[in-house]
């Protein structure tokens, strides 16, 4: 059966020879680095969660390929259904992580590459999507966990990829051989790459036919000669290095996914695993495919995360004794109808899909955009309101170490007590998650992951039907009466 546990999960990326650099050093061994180990553990948890019966109907699915039971990371969506389980698989994991589990990405890229490589065999005689299929039987079979690697590091955002000064600011093809190709760029925020077996590379941006060379989209081992990864720092990171546990927030499973820079320096991929190559036509369609597949999840992963946040709220007002000002529960309502329009998005969008001409199932892309476009917003809005109810002291609150101190430990204890019933230490672990849910890096990734809002209004523009709207209100107004 093609299902990893947690232990083999972890075990399989031991046998990975990354080039993984951070805070100036190679890494040598990530995986047990408390630098990394949160953001592994998390990912893990896709794993590990596929094997309890009660999420079992969420976690694994049948594999339309081969019948077996996989992953529901590795499946291509065949209905609504499929959509709408993810959604819910991607919430319910958040609820018990309070982070980011990085593997959605993956999963969107080869959804988004099973629709588009069909397509683009229909239209141009190729045969990628017999390639694809392949590949994803041989995800499917070893349990992989794959990156989705599309964002380029742009430089001139105004000029085109051939237009660059340098031409490696997006990935481009620099060799052609017999047996594939020899690739060079770099891929920007990889989340979960350096705790992945595998990365998909897709284009950025639709492209024109000088970009040919830029229209690219194949499959490389994330340790393949010349993949470097230089890993991102986040808010407080190095709070994991110095040996608690409490001032992290969230030492399990770190509160965002962690990203890295990923340089592909001269990387030879062999033909079965390139899945576009220079057709510029559909380079477009592709990024809006995943970027869709993509906009859809963040009602359900970021619902998870404010479900958490709306919970460690909710203690602390009990903590600090207000639990029952009527402000108190107006904010806490707001907090949930923000999170639960976040939800109702990601819900509408799936349960709207439709099939492609693949035979797999796409979402409503219109909604998928109006729900990351509503995550740029709400969770600032839902955080805000975390601040306001916890109270000035997650600013300000001393260390684990302080409050262990055998000299001050007792003043701590003292003075950053809430409610006589409530032990100091349980208000401090709970302004601890909730200054690091609601701050710095976490917030970021909320306003550009899955894309910048800007990049959703395009979406938003292109697929609002602005025209048939006109018609109707002409109509109405008397001004056009030829539609009766
Ligand atoms: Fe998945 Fe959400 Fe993380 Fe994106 S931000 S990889 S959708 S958990
Ligand atoms: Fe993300």
């Amino acid at each position: 059966m093609p299902l990893k546990t947690k232990a083999e999960y972890i075990e399989s990326l031991k046998g990975l020879n990354l080039k993984v650099y951070a805070l100036g050093e190679r890494i040598e061994n990530p995986v047990d680095h408390p630098l990394f180990k949160p953001h592994v553990n998390c990912a893990a948890m896709t794993y590990q969660l596929a094997h309890e019966p009660e999420y079992e109907d969420l976690m694994a699915a049948t594999s339309h390929l081969t019948g077996k039971k996989v992953n529901r990371f590795t499946h291509i969506h065949q209905g609504t259904e499929d959509l709408v389980k993810k959604v819910k698989m991607l919430r319910m994991i958040a609820q018990q992580t309070g982070s980011c589990f990085q593997r959605c990405v993956g999963l969107d890229a080869l959804n988004a590459l099973y629709t588009v490589t069909y397509e683009v065999d229909q239209n141009h005689g190729t045969h990628y999507h017999q390639r694809l299929k392949k590949y994803l039987e041989y995800v499917q079979e070893n349990d992989l966990m794959c990156a989705g690697a599309m964002t380029d590091p742009k430089g001139h955002r105004g000029k085109k990829p051939s237009q660059q000064e340098d031409p490696d600011l997006y990935v481009h093809v620099v060799e052609e051989r017999d047996d594939g190709i020899v690739v060079r760029g770099a891929k920007a925020h990889q989340t979960g790459i350096v705790n992945s077996h595998e990365m998909i590379v897709m284009p950025t941006i639709a492209l024109g036919e000088a970009d040919a060379d830029y229209a690219l989209s194949f499959a490389i081992p994330t340790d393949a000669p010349g993949v470097i990864h230089i890993f991102g720092r986040q808010t407080n990171d190095t709070r994991r290095l110095e040996g608690g546990e409490m001032d992290q927030g969230n030492d399990e499973f770190a509160l965002v996914g962690g990203e890295a820079l990923t340089i592909l320096d001269d990387v030879f991929v062999p033909w079965e695993r390139v899945f576009m190559y220079r057709e510029y036509d559909f380079a477009g369609l592709l990024v809006e495919r995943f970027a869709s597949y993509h906009r859809q999840n963040y009602g359900g992963c970021k619902g998870g995360v404010s479900d958490v946040i709306i919970g460690a709220v909710t203690a602390m007002a009990e903590y600090n004794g207000v639990a029952g000002a009527s402000h108190i529960k107006d904010k806490v309502a707001e907090m949930t109808h923000l999170t639960e329009t976040l939800y109702c998005g990601s819900i509408a969008c799936s349960a709207e899909g439709r099939p492609t001409a693949s035979g797999a199932y796409f979402v409503d892309p219109l909604l998928a955009n109006i729900t990351k476009q509503n995550v740029t917003r709400h969770i600032y809005e839902i955080c805000r309101l975390a601040h306001d109810i916890a109270g000035g002291f997650i600013a300000t609150l001393p260390s684990e170490k302080d409050l262990k101190s055998k000299e001050v430990g007792k003043y701590v204890e003292k003075y950053f007590r809430g409610v006589a019933s409530v032990p100091t230490e349980h208000r401090f672990r709970m302004a601890r998650l909730i200054e690091n849910m609601t701050g710095g890096t976490a917030l970021a990734e909320s306003m550009h992951g899955a894309g910048s809002p800007q990049a959703q209004k395009i979406m938003i523009l292109r697929r609002g039907n602005l025209q048939h709207k006109k018609a109707l209100a002409e109509r109405l107004a008397g001004i056009r009466r030829d539609r009766d």
